[in-house]
């Protein structure tokens, strides 16, 4: 955690920076990769948007980049692929169009597509521990040519299906929760005789919920930044709001209520893996300005 507060000695309540706030490495080279390719292409197309962040969608826009909802022709145009992946079917069907591709898919989420057509290969039935209707859980989905199975929670584990199953594959969305995934994992070797299960949660995501595990107990409250479309920074918000009843989730600076901070001894901060610095910034500024005032 740093400690933020040493330039403003106004401030009588102390800011706790999470040290993986913000940017993840995937997201940080989408973002580069999507800039690179502004300056040496034209048109260049997302499909969708290249990360959860409002504020950075609209940064690449302003570079050139068009966001569209469907493939067009092609033809003389570049799609970039963003940072959780497509399926494979978008892809091919890309290509058909006549589209260049310039891939942002991060390193990460290629693994856990290429760990699942391995075990469909070797005859697994695949289950993917994920929000179903998540981008990166779909790409997933896309890469294989059996039915899959996804679990987001215990509860919605199809009993009727799981029973038939001999051999499963499971492979987990790389910002998952890991208690949540342990739960579904146990009630799922109650009924499946062979599992070959491969944790993909990845390295950011496991620093971000290690923090985030211990920051709400150390402070008074939680401030969680990031985007209301990011998957992760509601995993993180989730997770510090049952350690302590007073996490807020906020996307910008200008949502935070002083309220929040009244008697308030310490703040810990932190944000998803798609919040950019300047968002961090602006809210502990914010902080900083709200404290200042309630002393005057
Ligand atoms: S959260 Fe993990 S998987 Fe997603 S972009 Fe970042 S490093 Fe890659």
């Amino acid at each position: 955690m740093a400690d933020v507060n040493k330039t403003e000695n106004k401030i009588f309540m102390k800011i706790h920076l999470a040290k993986s706030a913000g940017f993840c490495f995937g997201v940080k080279k989408a973002i580069t990769t999507a800039l690179e390719t502004a300056k040496t292409k034209k048109p260049v197309f997302m499909l969708g948007d290249i990360v959860h962040n409002e504020k950075v969608v609209k940064q690449i826009q302003e570079k050139g980049i068009k966001k569209i909802r469907r493939l067009s022709s092609g033809i003389g145009k570049t799609l970039l692929i963003r940072a959780h992946g497509c399926s494979q079917h978008t892809l091919e069907q890309a290509l058909e169009l006549g589209y260049k591709i310039i891939d942002a898919t991060c390193p990460m989420v290629k693994e856990i597509h290429k760990i699942a057509r391995k075990l469909e290969i070797q005859g697994y039935r695949i289950i993917i521990i994920g929000d179903k209707k998540h981008d990166e859980v779909l790409g997933i989905v896309g890469q294989l040519k059996s039915k899959v199975i996804v679990i987001d929670k215990p509860r919605n584990i199809p009993l009727e299906k799981i029973k038939k199953i001999t051999r499963a594959g499971i492979v987990v969305q790389s910002t998952q929760d890991l208690n949540n995934l342990e739960a579904i994992l146990k009630l799922l070797r109650r009924y499946i005789p062979e599992i070959s299960f491969h944790n993909t949660i990845c390295n950011p995501t496991r620093m971000k919920q290690n923090e985030v595990k211990i920051m709400p107990s150390k402070n008074s409250i939680m401030i969680i930044i990031g985007s209301k479309t990011s998957a992760n920074t509601k995993r993180i918000y989730e997770i510090s709001k049952s350690l302590n009843k007073n996490s807020y989730w906020v996307n910008s600076a200008d949502e935070i209520k002083k309220g929040w901070l009244n008697n308030a001894k310490s703040i810990g901060v932190t944000a998803g893996a798609s919040t950019p610095v300047s968002s961090i910034n602006e809210v502990i500024a914010e902080i900083k300005t709200i404290c200042s005032k309630s002393r005057h």
